[in-house]
């Protein structure tokens, strides 16, 4: 008798359908998670009744993926149960897997990736079945594919990335037979879709573990470089490893000691954004990459008087895009990464912090202190540098303090908070046109300068003067 602790739930959707004649098993993540003394949230289970016998059989019931034979059951709470019908794989693609239903449990768990995740639990019978030894797997905290490894990566690459996850997350050693199948599946993961990559990474970004365990192993199999290029030139030689072996490096050389170091930085900075939102993480794993190459072939080369910020961000847009994240989340990691790549020199005094939280923006702006917070308790973890873009600032906890400060002082960081609006001009009788634009742009700079210049009177005395100047008139 093995006893997991699921949700009453559990017990209930299996026995009405074992009543009924079906077989029920719990599987994949929370029985794993159960039998790692991990609480999980969603208890899966797998039936060898059709989606139609469960539509039946259960009162209330939502077609999650009925061709898929995955039927959704809902609990008198209206909480929710994936419930899917026994499948096994029968086309590949490496894309994904094709499936169709299968008649046993043992069929199901084999076309499921790894042991760990293919170890079934009979919630009335409180047994397991695990037939692939999952849980000696578990016990001696190794992760191996179900079957052979490089034709299960071959099947679906994706699993190379959920391998990494799942490795860095439990603290697993991949198994050394499914550690070269998967470093050598690294260069075929350009087939898989931009979503299910970045989906990948937001989970090993979002998870309640450090992040960094799983970041080493993308940088020792490979996948960062393969995936995330303009991240890897910051992985020193010295580098973490996968398995203890040599990593297998593809892409430019790295920058030596002072990347290493970084590296370890970044690392370090994503795991003490801890509960951030996964976009800002993101953000602390790329703040580097407008850092110039030191002998390695620049992967796009900005021209040279282009500052450190504005490469930064430039890529930090390029790899969010590439990864097909919204337009709303590329937005908000170039503004983070920009930011902290360029903070305002410590000597500018409140305008220059003004005008670095313009830039920024004011609802990016708590994110980028944040970001620019954990940077520096990173880097001073790691040594005596200080991030990139931050020159001889030492003195973090003053500047943050100057930079909350002007953000809380209500003064104008966009056109929009400005004391007046191009309203007020029609309504002195302007025809609005882009000199409108203009007008407000400079307005907003002197107000950034100056913060006494946001009164309506003196603002519409210069906007005034400003479209007069223009060839205006009223
Ligand atoms: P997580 O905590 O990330 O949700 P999980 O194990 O529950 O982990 P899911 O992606 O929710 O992962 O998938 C549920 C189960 O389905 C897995 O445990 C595994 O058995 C199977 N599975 C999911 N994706 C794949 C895949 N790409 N290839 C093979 N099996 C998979
Ligand atoms: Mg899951």
């Amino acid at each position: 008798m093995i006893r997991l602790d699921p949700p009453g739930a559990v017990r209930w959707i299996a026995r009405t359908l074992e009543e009924a004649g079906y077989e029920t098993w719990a599987v994949g993540g929370a029985v794993r998670d159960a039998l790692l003394d991990r609480a999980s949230s969603d208890w899966d289970l797998a039936t060898r009744a059709r989606p139609e016998v469960m539509r039946r059989l259960f009162r209330r019931t939502v077609p999650i993926g009925v061709d898929h034979g995955t039927v959704g059951i809902l609990d008198r709470q209206g909480s929710m149960y994936e419930v899917t019908t026994f499948r096994k794989d029968v086309e590949t693609t490496g894309r994904h897997a094709v499936v169709s239903f299968a008649d046993t449990l043992e069929e199901d768990l084999a076309r499921r990736d790894f042991t760990i995740n293919a170890v079934a639990w009979h919630p009335l019978e409180a047994r397991l079945f695990d037939p692939f030894e999952g849980a000696s797997d578990l016990d001696r905290r190794v992760l191996r594919t179900v079957g052979t490894p490089g034709d299960r990566f071959a099947e679906d690459y994706l699993r190379v990335l959920r391998a990494l996850r799942f490795a860095g997350r439990f603290r697993l050693t991949v198994d050394p037979e499914s550690w070269s199948a998967l470093c050598a599946a690294v260069p075929k993961m350009g087939r898989l879709s931009a979503e299910r990559v970045r989906e990948e990474l937001e989970k090993v970004l979002s998870g309640s573990e450090p992040p960094s365990a799983a970041l080493g192993l993308y940088a020792g199999s490979g996948a960062l470089a393969f995936l995330y290029p303009e991240v890897d030139r910051l992985v020193g030689t010295g580098g973490v490893s996968g398995r203890g072996e040599a990593p297998v490096r593809i892409g430019p050389p790295p920058e030596g000691a002072a990347a290493a170091e970084r590296w370890g930085a970044t690392l370090r900075a994503v795991d003490l954004l801890a509960g951030s939102p996964w976009e800002l993480r993101m953000a602390a794993l790329l703040h580097a990459v407008g850092v110039p190459a030191a002998g390695a072939v620049d992967p796009d080369p900005a021209p040279p008087d282009t500052s450190e910020g504005e490469r930064a961000t430039l890529r930090a847009l390029a790899i969010m895009t590439r990864l097909r994240a919204s337009n709303a989340r590329i937005g908000r990691v170039a503004a983070w990464v920009g930011g902290c790549a360029d903070p305002p020199a410590p000597e500018g005094g409140p305008a220059a912090r003004r005008r670095w939280l313009a830039r920024v923006g004011r609802e990016d702006a708590p994110g980028a202190l944040r970001l620019w917070a954990a940077l520096h308790r990173a880097y001073r973890m790691s040594g005596p540098s200080v991030p990139p873009g931050s020159g001889d600032v030492d003195r973090a906890a003053t500047f943050l303090h100057g930079l909350r400060g002007e953000l809380r002082s209500g003064t104008p960081l966009s056109e929009k908070e400005l004391a007046i609006s191009g309203r007020d001009l029609i309504r002195m009788g302007y025809r609005p046109g882009p000199e409108f634009g203009v007008v407000f742009r400079r307005l907003l700079d002197a107000v950034i300068e100056d913060p006494e210049r946001n009164d309506p009177d003196r603002l519409i005395e210069d906007a005034r003067r400003m479209l007069e100047e223009m060839g205006g008139e009223p």
